[in-house]
């Protein structure tokens, strides 16, 4: 059983600093050091998880293997360390909140008056442990979301300033990422919104043992000196964070700043093989040399918020730098598609790429784009929504399937190619209620898909409430799109692919969830290289 140590992550001055990279990296060292490191992330709303908000104001919503709807930041997690986080990795507000008014409805706090504390730190405080008490862990960082001076997250900072007193000097540490602009009038650096952010985390009883602070500059010397004085941090703890070029970059960057060494040091722990990173080194030398340039259109409804897409545009990445190319996304909103403009708006294409979604909006620009991808014999990927309207495209247009649609659009459709499924039909909460999380699907001898895995069975992820209606399975097979891969226990169709094409293939899952550097997704891999050697044509 091992003795976790704990590492708090805040932010200060701005959002947006790059909090999950900043813990990822970190992470990453760590790891490399030997150290088994997960990392959690807190996050202050009310909601219970994202699965419910809107990606326009909260981006991708990202579910892990045990079918938690968590943030995109356990994306990056993942991404960073290869390992797979779960529901704890992951808590909100919301869920600290009911779990404590559940207890007092049980009759659990009888007599007392329940209240932010105890009763809310004390749950926050046995969430942070949880990872760390099953004894997997060495180093378990929890990312505290939001800034400092939100008052939503002032449960949370009393729930570190307790934790740390209670755990001790050498058991864990607070980390405080700011941001150091740059007045370009003046042409300096300022410190003074880090004095202030640091003074109002003192305020709330937490003094950083380590600044991380973002800047466009570097940091000179007497930057470093004036940071420590007014912040009572060691100079050495001053951690400087440069721009990147790209979010693979800053482990390398943090390795350079002595990040790891730093918390090593103050966790007193040893500092056993300085990470080499080889793999991950290949990866960004590929990654940033290609060998020539392809155009994927991303389909999709979000497409003004890049971080709607997250999981698939670094899955792109990894697919990329495996290919030696660099993989330029067409943004591609389905509202805007029309089946005149389509030629235009996809002209020059190498691939296609039709996203997951929800709702009608832009749905029938998705279906011109699939029809667009099958009549052209351009690369076709489609993810979730994607596969769903490659499958309804078919019907249409192969079948000659009047109004054939899914039900999700339209509750009368004469032909009900995508349906919910009987279980479903009966559930009204929208909470975590769709067919979440890790499912088997077994592939089909001599498919495609099969050939891209190497595998017989694997396990992908899902988030979705609409089903491929198997009654139609025969006749959509008989006119040349097979159904490559199913789940073993359901038979629910979870692959579909085109007997009559270079590359078209839909998937009822998200792989995407699961590409990381050190194992770039079998199937973005294959899409890419398809893509690629259509721009060779
Ligand atoms: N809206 C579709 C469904 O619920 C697809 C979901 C998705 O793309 N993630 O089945």
């Amino acid at each position: 059983m091992k003795k976790t140590k704990y590492v708090f992550v805040t932010g200060g001055v701005t959002s947006s600093l790059g909090k999950g990279i900043i813990a990822a990296s970190l992470a990453k060292l760590l790891q490399e050091r030997g150290y088994s490191t997960t990392i959690q992330k807190l996050d202050p709303y009310i909601n219970i998880d994202p699965g419910t908000l809107n990606p326009y104001e909260h981006g991708e919503c990202f579910v892990t293997d045990d079918g938690a709807e968590t943030d995109l930041d356990l994306g990056h997690y993942e991404r960073f360390l290869n390992i797979p986080t779960s529901q704890a990795n992951n808590v909100t507000t919301g869920r600290i909140y009911q779990s404590v008014i559940n207890k007092e409805r049980r009759g659990e706090f009888l007599g007392k008056t329940v209240q932010i504390i105890p009763h809310i730190t004390d749950e926050i405080k046995n969430r942070i442990q949880i990872l760390g008490k099953t004894g997997e862990f060495d180093i378990v960082i929890t990312e505290i979301g939001g800034t400092v001076g939100d008052i939503e997250s002032l449960p949370y900072i009393e729930s570190v300033r307790q934790l740390l007193w209670e755990l001790g000097d050498e058991n864990a540490i607070s980390i405080h990422l700011t941001l150091i602009p740059y007045l370009a009038a003046a042409g300096e650096l300022k410190t003074k919104p880090t004095q202030h952010s640091v003074k109002m985390l003192m305020q709330s009883g937490v003094s950083p043992d380590i600044l991380v602070c973002r800047t466009e500059h570097p940091l000179n010397e007497s930057i470093k000196n004036k940071l420590a004085l007014f912040c009572n941090v060691q100079k050495e703890a001053i951690i400087e964070s440069i721009d990147a070029e790209t979010i693979y970059d800053v482990p390398l960057l943090m390795l350079e700043e002595k990040l790891d060494e730093v918390v090593l040091n103050k966790l007193q722990l040893p500092h056993n093989n300085t990470p080499e990173l080889i793999t991950w080194k290949n990866f960004l030398i590929k990654h940033k040399n290609p060998k020539s340039t392809i155009e994927i259109g991303l389909i999709g409804k979000y497409v003004e918020l890049h971080d709607a897409y997250k999981s698939i545009l670094e899955a792109l990445i990894h697919a990329g730098a495996t290919n030696e190319v660099k993989v330029k996304v067409r943004w591609i909103h389905s509202d805007k598609l029309t089946s005149d403009n389509v030629p235009k708006q996809l002209n020059g294409l190498n691939g296609i790429l039709v996203a997951p979604g929800f709702g009608d909006r832009g749905i029938e620009g998705k279906i011109d784009a699939v029809k667009y991808a099958r009549e052209n014999k351009i690369p076709f990927f489609g993810i979730c929504l994607g596969m769903q309207m490659a499958v309804i495209e078919f019907s249409r247009n192969v079948l000659n399937l009047k109004g054939a649609f899914s039900t999700e659009m339209d509750e009368n459709t004469p032909h009900p190619i995508i349906n919910l499924m009987e279980e479903q039909k009966t559930i009204v909460n929208k909470g975590g209620t769709m067919r979440l999380g890790s499912w088997k699907c077994q592939l089909a001898e001599n498919s495609k898909i099969k050939a891209i895995y190497e595998q017989e069975i694997i396990e992908e992820r899902h988030r979705h409430r609409y089903e491929f209606n198997n009654d139609y399975l025969e006749q959509i097979e008989t006119a040349g799109m097979i159904a490559t891969g199913k789940n073993p226990k359901t038979n629910l169709v979870e692959v579909v692919e085109l007997t009559n094409h270079p590359w078209f293939i839909g998937v009822q899952y998200h792989p995407e969830y699961k590409s990381t550097v050190l194992n770039p997704h079998p199937l973005f891999v294959s899409f890419v290289k398809a893509s690629l050697e259509h721009s060779l044509t």
